[in-house]
């Protein structure tokens, strides 16, 4: 059982570290970020809903306030018009005929100059008169107003009076039923625009919380959500002296449930660790080769050491060979069979060999201009050779520099026998323009017999591992020993790679008298500067074979 935990838990592990973790740390980091981003936008939200609602609310009141005012209005100059006998039966009468017509009003009636009622329409004659408070408010709306006016015909009764000559009128408690409000903790305050008195306060509003509304000139949206912080719209409407502020005391997540807390939480948390995982998978691909590639590109950052060629019996460097390198910060050294297969896989072998052969050109200038018998050879791809465009560019680039076609000598490889008409087309057109063609890693692959009649390169390079095979009676030494005798009856240059002895210089030499060779034994390759100083200590003799070991 503990054996069968074991086995799957190495397994899970293995999956695990297969898939792109980012660090702990930085999915703790981008969490918080992530969950305090989605709270603060949950805030927003829910604030930009109250918001809509708080507005709703404060019409909704202003509306009926407007309906409210005008009615008073209405009514108090129709009992001002009349010309009865103050709390006459007529009078009283009229003043019925008129709450009838008002839903607003609640009763209409007589007041004296000192503040005294004197009678209503709906309880007659008040004997004795009712006294109200010296200290009304006195506004350009109504001549005097009593706000809230407690116990006035009833005990506990609450009303507010509004008189304007010698009548006064009480608004109906019903003016205001049925305005929904959208949520708890929210009230709105009625007040006089200019004097600022309050009318009258609605729902959850304390009088010194509308004080304090009243004081806030303009509209407050707590968009920073700290304690205390209201949210409150303001409504003057034109044509009246009264404005209504209203007041929302819990917004945002200060109102939240606890459902919606849990929810932008979870939101928080999902759209962290997709940043978390999309930022590793970003990283990772910013450090694979193709990203790491087009970079190097971009940069310039791809050159090329060069590699003497030399002949073997004289010891003389007749030509040398450019090698592409690459130093990456992020990938350290990457060999160029990768790079190059990469730059062919994605379609940049192009701009990566015209950049290349570019910088070739002006390194190696001043020796091909020096000697014309002296040779740059330059690896191409098949893509490069089958690129029409880019036999036009190697020909502007090798006029402008003075340089003859015959000095430039392309390195073919084949890898693919599908490939093989395009190849044979290509380098035709190549060697009709007078450049050289030199079958690269013969003996290798699909680089075969019958690929020399069809091509009829001016240069065949052997592979390495034949080389290395001198002196070993192996298969590969048989194929060498075959590969001298057929050559000799063609008109091509034999050049050998991977020359790292003097026994293999002699067994070489001692076959084909006019070979060529490269190899660690004479140079690694080297820069431009180092080739200059080979030049000018050749030809190799056996003392200087070790000293020149610079790679
Ligand atoms: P290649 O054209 O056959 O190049 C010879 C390779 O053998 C080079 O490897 C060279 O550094 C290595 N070499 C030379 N002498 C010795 C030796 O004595 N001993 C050993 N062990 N190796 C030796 P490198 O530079 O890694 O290049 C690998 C291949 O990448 C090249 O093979 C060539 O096919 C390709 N390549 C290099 N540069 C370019 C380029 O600019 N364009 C293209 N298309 N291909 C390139
Ligand atoms: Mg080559
Ligand atoms: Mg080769």
């Amino acid at each position: 059982m503990l054996r069968y935990f074991r086995k799957k838990s190495i397994i899970l592990d293995m999956i695990l570290s297969s898939v792109l973790l980012p660090s702990w740390q930085k999915v703790t980091i981008y969490l918080l970020l992530s969950i305090s981003a989605s709270l603060y936008i949950h805030h927003l939200f829910y604030l930009y809903q109250e918001k809509h609602s708080l507005q709703n609310y404060l019409e909704g009141v202003i509306d009926r306030t407007e309906q409210s005012v005008f009615q008073m209005h209405a009514s108090l100059n129709l009992a001002i018009t009349n010309h009865q006998v103050a709390c006459s039966n007529e009078d009283l009468n009229s003043m019925r005929k008129t709450l009838l017509k008002y839903p607003y009003i609640e009763d209409i009636g007589r007041i004296t100059a000192d503040h005294k009622l004197v009678c209503s329409a709906l309880w007659g004659e008040f004997l004795p008169p009712i006294k109200l408070p010296d200290e009304g408010n006195k506004d350009n709306l109504f001549r005097i107003s009593w706000p809230i006016t407690n116990g006035l015909f009833v005990k506990g009764l609450r009303r507010a009076v509004f008189s304007s000559g010698d009548a006064f009128v009480i608004p109906s408690p019903a003016t205001f039923t049925n305005l929904t409000r959208y949520a708890r903790k929210t009230g709105v305050v009625l007040y006089s625009s200019k004097e600022q008195h309050i009318y009258r306060t609605f729902d959850d509003i304390t009088l010194e919380e509308a004080d304090r509304a009243i004081s806030y000139p303009q509209d407050n949206v707590p968009w920073l959500p700290t304690d205390n912080n209201f949210l409150t719209l303001s409504i003057c409407p034109e044509g009246f002296s009264f404005c209504a502020t209203a007041i929302d005391k819990k917004t945002g997540y200060y109102d939240m449930s606890l459902g919606q807390w849990l929810w932008s939480i979870l939101v928080g948390v999902f759209f962290g660790l997709l940043t978390a995982i999309s930022w590793a998978i970003f990283k990772s691909n910013r450090r694979s080769l193709i990203y790491r590639l087009k970079y190097a590109l971009k940069n310039d950052q791809i050159y090329s050491l060069y590699q003497p060629k030399v002949q073997l019996k004289t010891g003389k460097i007749i030509g040398i060979e450019a090698l592409a390198r690459w130093q990456d910060q992020e990938l350290g050294t990457v060999s160029p069979d990768k790079f190059i297969a990469c730059a062919e896989q994605n379609k940049l072998i192009t701009p990566l060999t015209q950049q290349l052969v570019k910088k070739n050109l002006d390194d190696m200038r001043r020796y091909l201009q020096a000697d014309s018998e002296f040779t740059l050879s330059i690896n191409l791809s098949i893509q490069d050779l089958s690129n029409q465009s880019f036999l036009h560019f190697i020909e502007k680039q090798i006029k402008q520099r003075g340089i003859h076609p015959q000095q430039i000598i392309f390195e073919v490889t084949e890898r693919s026998a599908a490939q093989n008409n395009v190849l044979k087309q290509a380098t035709k057109r190549f060697l009709r323009k007078g450049y050289q063609i030199s079958l690269d890693d013969f003996g290798t692959g699909f680089s075969n017999l019958s690929w020399l009649t069809a091509f009829e390169p001016n240069e065949i390079k052997i592979d390495r591992m034949f080389i290395q095979s001198i002196g070993t009676q192996t298969v590969n030494q048989i194929t060498l020993d075959s590969i001298f005798q057929l050559v000799s009856n063609l008109d091509v240059k034999l050049v050998f790679e991977g020359i790292e002895s003097l026994e293999e210089v002699d067994y070489l030499t001692q076959h084909t008298p006019n070979a060529i060779g490269q190899g660690w034994l004479y140079s690694k390759a080297v820069d431009a500067k180092t080739i200059g100083k080979l030049l000018k200590n050749q030809p190799f003799t056996s003392a200087t074979f070790l000293a020149n070991d610079v790679d």
